[in-house]
């Protein structure tokens, strides 16, 4: 699958690490297939175990959908959790929230910490504003859920958000305990903690066949090396498709540019991240070079030739609601990197892991969704616990299998 195309900002921000072909046959506990985001975390949490544990990835490090990401981890999910609790009922709802609060905070004191560039990581709060006036009824619904089970939530009238932003909107939520990084760094960093922790990691080297027959799971690359493996986790995104097809997940089209560094912006209170109730949604974020990130304009396509038509057309699309929201950058910005993306989403919102027959003593890790950061903190930890003790209480919550309501 061809994950993305243009010009990708991230991968212009920082040197990734290289690492080696895998040339001979070798053991572990655990294969991680995949780098991005899902790998990295798997890597990194598993490499604080006594289990061995090998990386691969069949491009260069961090270079599938990840370089694409534009790096926004918020707590609130692109289903709301009034939405999620009429889904799932409000016991899975609200832990399903509690523990995207929890993986912003293990990231931040935790995580980010440990790694040697911190991965431009900034805490900051959103604001999700009405998209329309028709909107505000079901904001004003989610500002109540969200107090009612105790996440962090403002509720702001437009009088408000026109004195700290300049743009008139009917209402938003400011939401807190969110934050930026850069999702490219971030992976990379975390692969590269790992891999200082005993973690095995080879680039260039694709996984085209497997015998799960034997004892224990056998896996090929293409140059005939293998490795056998005990456990496999495959972190290989939207591709894991291809492998085999949740037919929960879906596969669309999404664009985003990063435009020329902009030092003043009078509007922009606190640098908030923003975002809004429309769906597919505009987002945006600042860079720490002093960027705009915008993104949205999603496109049902998952043909790679249309997808990439038209990536001019949304850059200049992007560049022209960037203007809306802030006038006073009319005339001053351009985008110096835009890009498009496969992007894959659930169709009841929440991420998944696969356990499937065929594949025994293996997981699928889908992080589907615009939080995928987030989801691959929570769903990697879940994953080493099963296979550390087999067993993990949230486990349920994202089983492909997951109870619904009705
Ligand atoms: C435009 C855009 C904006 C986004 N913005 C955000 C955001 O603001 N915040 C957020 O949280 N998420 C965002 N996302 C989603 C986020 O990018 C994904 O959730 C995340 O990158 C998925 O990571 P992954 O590790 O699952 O997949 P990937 O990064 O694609 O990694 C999978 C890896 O598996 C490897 N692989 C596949 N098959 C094989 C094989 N057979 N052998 C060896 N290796 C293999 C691939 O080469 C790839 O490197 C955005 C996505 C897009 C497209």
């Amino acid at each position: 699958m061809d994950l993305a195309n243009g010009k990708t900002y991230w991968n212009h921000t920082f040197n990734g690490y290289v690492y080696p072909k895998l040339e001979e046959n070798i053991e572990c506990d655990v294969l991680i297939i995949g780098s991005g985001s899902s790998g990295a975390h798997c890597a990194y949490f598993l490499s604080e175990t006594n289990l061995s544990v090998v990386l691969v990835d069949k491009r260069d490090i961090c270079c599938g959908s990840t370089r694409a990401n534009t790096g926004l981890l918020q707590y609130c999910n692109d289903k709301t959790l009034t939405s999620t609790i009429h889904s799932f009922g409000e016991e899975a709802a609200v832990r399903h929230y509690s523990l995207c609060v929890q993986a912003l905070q293990t990231l931040k004191n935790q995580v980010v910490p440990n790694l040697s560039n911190q991965s431009d990581f900034i805490s900051r709060r959103s604001l999700y504003f009405a998209s329309t006036e028709n909107d505000v009824p079901m904001l004003e619904e989610e500002f109540t859920t969200l107090k009612k089970y105790g996440f962090p939530a403002e509720y702001w009238t437009r009088e408000r958000i026109q004195s700290h932003f300049g743009f008139s909107k009917a209402a938003s939520i400011i939401t807190d305990g969110d934050a930026e990084l850069n999702p490219f760094k971030h992976a990379q960093s975390l692969i590269h903690y790992a891999h200082n922790h005993g973690v095995r990691v080879y680039e260039h080297s694709k996984i085209i066949r497997k015998d799960h027959s034997a004892d224990k799971n056998m896996l090929y690359v293409e140059n005939g090396s293998s490795i056998t493996a005990e456990y496999v986790i495959y972190a290989t995104g939207y591709e894991s498709q291809e492998e085999v097809l949740d037919p929960n997940g879906v596969i669309v089209s999404s664009y985003a540019i990063a435009t020329n560094p902009i030092r003043e912006i009078a509007n922009w209170y606190e640098n908030m991240m923003i975002w809004e109730t429309a769906r597919p949604y505009i987002y945006a974020r600042q860079t720490i070079d002093h960027r705009i990130i915008i993104g949205g304009l999603d496109e049902t396509t998952t043909r790679v030739e249309k997808r990439d038509s038209m990536i001019i057309h949304k850059r200049d699309q992007l560049l022209k609601q960037l203007c809306e929201l802030f006038p006073e950058l009319e005339g001053k910005v351009k985008a110096d990197y835009y890009w498009g993306a496969f992007f894959g989403e659930t169709h009841d919102g929440l991420p998944t892991i696969g356990i499937y027959n065929d594949y025994p003593n293996s997981f699928f890790l889908r992080g589907f969704g615009g939080n995928g950061t987030v989801y691959s903190i929570i769903l990697s930890q879940i994953i080493r616990d099963l296979i550390l003790t087999g067993s993990h209480k949230d486990a349920y919550l994202y089983m492909k299998e997951r109870p619904t309501k009705r």
